[in-house]
């Protein structure tokens, strides 16, 4: 868009000079101008500069606004003053000026490079989930950029330019004559909160009362992938708390493994303990495991296969699917326990058969000079107990025979 006055009907240059532009300037010149000032004045790279950037933010609106761009060159500001809505200027913060030009956005009050805190949340989650796959609904509430006055909390047209900070969102104060320090604290403005604008009570936007923000709820929708992992991170970009000037952070899902009754898993293998009786171990067994798509798996082990405590054998492919690759499965190791009768559980006449059926181990040729001793049950804590006690003895006895020592020079 192009756009050129008659240089003749302007009253005054003020604004034009500020921008170093002519009366005549297009609006492409006007705009350079600006973006090449408001670059080198904005008060987050120039803090010094607060009250220059506020003037050609100033100009910059009037003169990039075509109505009040002819208005001003018929009447000087005096004009503008004049059009005002209901008396009272309207200005747009110069900061907020700076964002829509610039492309921070106009919600935003500041540029909006710092980003939110983001949310974590942990997600229980069961073996058959991360086996199957599942979707999970999460609903969460939060602060949202109010949709009816665009963050600027109130309503439309009746911002005003903070008359305490002038717009710029910052008081300065200036340091009394303390030895040593000589400057000006800059702080957010106490009557705008920094925000540059002023928005009168009964201009309040009714749907936030003002507050910029309204509560939200939001329902995440949640896809657990076959094969995902314990301590997995799903990322939602973006869903965290809005503010204005801030880009949300994200809403990270951590996936919370659940214990599982029977089985544990090592990367995409599970593992799982089975008793079987001794006579199973013996001669054989046939055990179901439910798998944790619902399948019912029937164990058999050979007959005249012998299980021992802690063997461990192997399915291959019933463990966990591999994630992003879910056809592949990891192995099932099943690790085995024996469960071994009560004592007296069969009478000596039928132990004694039994005993017979066994492969007969060595005996030995006893001899009188034997000691024949008994066999106990061992209980470990016990034996501790009893073996300090007797090292504290020992200890004892041993300082007690040296001064009995001799000396050898
Ligand atoms: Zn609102
Ligand atoms: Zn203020």
């Amino acid at each position: 868009m192009t756009c050129r006055l008659d240089e003749n009907m302007v009253k005054e240059t003020g604004y034009y000079d500020l921008l170093g532009v002519r009366s005549s300037a297009s609006c492409e010149e006007i705009k350079r101008a600006f973006r090449r000032l408001a670059l080198k004045y904005h008060p987050d790279k120039n803090p010094n500069a607060g009250e220059k950037f506020k003037q050609i933010s100033k100009a910059y609106e009037v003169l990039s606004d075509l109505s009040k761009r002819k208005l001003y060159d018929h009447g000087g500001e005096g004009a503008l003053r004049g059009n005002s809505t209901g008396g009272r200027r309207v200005f747009n913060s110069p900061v907020n000026l700076f964002n829509i030009f610039f492309g921070g956005g106009s919600n935003n009050h500041r540029p909006a490079d710092k980003r939110g805190k983001s949310v974590t949340y942990h997600l229980p989650v069961s073996f058959e989930d991360l086996y199957n796959g599942a979707r999970r609904k999460l609903s969460l509430q939060k602060n949202v950029i109010c949709v009816k006055c665009r963050g600027s909390g109130a309503r439309p047209g009746s911002v005003t330019l903070c008359q305490k900070c002038h717009g710029s969102g910052m008081e300065v104060h200036v340091l009394g004559p303390i030895p040593g320090i000589i400057g000006e604290i800059r702080t957010n403005c106490s009557q705008c909160n920094g925000r540059g604008e002023y928005i009168q009570s009964q201009d309040h936007c009714p749907a936030c009362e003002g507050r910029t923000m309204t509560r939200e709820q939001k329902i995440l929708s949640v896809h657990i992938d076959k094969g995902m992992k314990n301590g997995q991170k799903l990322i939602f970009h973006e869903e965290g708390d809005q503010a204005p000037g801030l880009h949300p952070g994200d809403v990270i899902i951590i996936l919370a493994q659940k214990p599982h009754p029977v089985f544990q898993r090592r990367g995409h293998d599970l593992i799982m303990g089975m008793e079987v009786d001794i006579a199973d171990a013996l001669c054989g067994c046939k055990q179901t495991v439910k798998t944790l798509d619902g399948r019912t798996l029937l164990i058999t082990s050979r007959t005249g296969e012998v299980i021992k405590p802690g063997d461990v054998k192997c399915i291959k492919g019933e463990g966990m699917p591999v994630y992003r690759d879910p056809h592949k499965k990891g192995n099932l190791f099943i690790q085995f326990q024996v469960k071994f009768p009560e004592p007296d559980w069969l009478s000596i006449d039928r132990l004694t058969e039994l005993q017979n059926l066994f492969p007969s181990q060595a005996v030995p040729i006893i001899t009188e000079d034997m000691e024949e001793v008994s066999l106990r049950a061992f209980n470990p804590q016990e034996d501790q107990k009893h073996s300090s006690r007797q090292e504290a003895y020992e200890e004892d006895t041993e300082q007690s025979w040296q001064p009995v020592q001799c000396q050898t020079s």
